[in-house]
């Protein structure tokens, strides 16, 4: 009797898992090829070409029986094509959009220990420019797709993935592209996206992320000027004191503690799984405690989770070691809040310096981004198939402090969650970095979440 209880528990888990078919042998060779494919096609901005990647998932597609009207390589510029591929759904519900970008960070041989563009398997992981950022769910999102055609499956609402160019650099971008002159393609009730992964600490899951929400990037020239002279007659107007005095007064102010849905979603779980004050103030702060702010903004992430930030990144001036400057220059970078406007930021700038003689320019044109809601109708899906993969690990609601491509969706309409079920150690992020990698279970498992998942949220 006393080993019915287990049995039970383990039936009932099997039943609940049997709804969808477990990974199988030839699913995982056919999501590993594709994988190394998209790997060894060199997709960076200066030498590679996203077409060519977009053309091998396109004939993959077409191989596995997508009519070829189903499959669409859409390219403003030869080197910058976008895949677009769609599985019809059997009602006119709006379609989900499963969106990954093709091209990667340039990465020299000489950097790595490894050569990026080989896949790579060893001790472990798989290695090579893009295997996380964000060539997993490009190639997860074909496997996927061709699971789904070759079972049979007919979804409710139509399934589209969009694996597109120019996310990290580049004059191409492909989702705001496709937006202006080819909604119809893309339009979906909501996207799913890179911005949300699983994090590991000491090689157990703390959450499974999902990112809803991006601040925006704005930089400014702060700029001074003066008529200047011989450093042997110094005065009291300098143009660099000038500035540095103006720079001081930005670097002691600090921007209201301003919390929206997703923050407040994300300190909320996270009291529950820190220990101590930490765990005390993140509770407090979302019921607007002004003290427990004030702790949690001396941890530099949390900082950057309460409020918008400006900060000097550069710093120019002068023009020889022996005479007064005419002129001093500074970058102060920001990062604003979703919702929070970029007008309002300068003029809080020019109020902080508190100086008419210091000039604040733009440097670039601010890209707003609107906050996602987290709507239910995706989020419990999301929390439920988390739940029946990694039982007792929670979602948690995540702000990126940068930008993805979700920002262009969000802003056309169309809520965009930031979701892989890829698990990493956030001290081991080498996206952008050298010897890029994926732990090969970490890899297979988000393969088959994302399976589940999206039969779920298009059933
Ligand atoms: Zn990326």
């Amino acid at each position: 009797m006393r080993k019915l209880l287990p049995l039970l528990v383990l039936l009932a888990t099997a039943a609940l898992q049997a709804a969808e078919p477990a990974l199988d042998e030839a699913s995982r060779q056919l999501t590993h090829d594709i994988y190394k494919q998209l790997i060894e096609i060199n997709t960076t901005d200066s030498v590679g070409n996203t077409t060519t990647a977009a053309e091998a998932m396109a004939a993959r597609l077409r191989a596995a029986g997508f009519p070829a009207s189903d499959v669409q390589v859409l390219a403003p510029n030869p080197r910058k094509g976008n895949l677009v591929a769609r599985l019809h759904g059997s009602t006119n519900q709006k379609p989900v959009l499963l969106l990954a970008h093709l091209d990667v960070v340039e990465a020299k041989r000489e950097d790595w220990s490894l050569d990026p563009f080989t896949f790579t398997e060893k001790d472990g992981y798989y290695y090579g420019r893009g295997t996380s950022d964000d060539k997993a769910m490009a190639a997860i999102f074909i496997a996927n797709l061709i699971r789904y055609k070759q079972e049979g499956w007919l979804p409710k609402r139509d399934i589209i993935v969009a694996l597109t160019a120019d996310e990290e650099t580049g004059d191409y971008n492909g989702v705001s592209w496709l937006l202006t002159e080819h909604r119809d393609r893309i339009d979906a009730a909501f996207a799913l996206n890179e911005g949300g992964a699983g994090r590991l600490k000491d090689g157990k899951r703390v959450y499974n992320g999902v990112g809803a929400s991006e601040k925006v990037y704005v930089s400014f020239k702060l700029e001074t000027r003066n008529k200047g002279g011989h450093s042997s007659v110094p005065r009291p107007d300098n143009a660099i004191y000038e500035l540095a005095e103006g720079l001081t007064r930005l670097e002691k102010f600090q921007f209201p503690v301003e919390l929206n849905d997703v923050t407040r979603a994300y300190f909320e779980r996270m009291s529950k799984l820190e220990e101590g004050q930490t765990a005390v103030d993140m509770a407090a702060v979302v019921k607007g405690d002004a003290e427990a702010a004030a702790r949690l903004s001396q941890t530099a992430v949390y900082n950057a989770l309460m409020r918008t930030t400006c900060v000097a990144t550069r710093l120019e001036g002068g023009h020889a070691d022996n005479a007064l400057p005419q002129m001093a220059r500074a970058t102060v970078n920001c990062r604003i809040l979703p919702g929070d406007s970029a007008d309002d930021v300068r003029n809080t700038l020019i109020t902080v310096l508190n100086d008419s003689g210091i000039d604040v320019a733009w440097i670039d044109k601010p890209k707003p981004s609107a906050p996602t809601l987290l709507d239910p109708a995706v989020l419990r899906p999301i929390e439920q198939v988390t739940n029946e993969f990694w039982p007792g690990v929670p979602v948690m609601p995540l702000m990126a402090t940068g930008a993805s491509d979700s920002l262009y969706l969000r802003n056309a309409g169309i809520p965009s969650y930031g979701v892989s079920g890829l698990f990493a150690d956030l001290n081991d992020s080498r996206a952008h970095g050298r010897d890029e990698r994926v732990a090969v279970p970490a890899f297979y498992d988000s393969l088959q979440f994302l399976y589940v998942l999206v039969k779920r949220l298009a059933s």
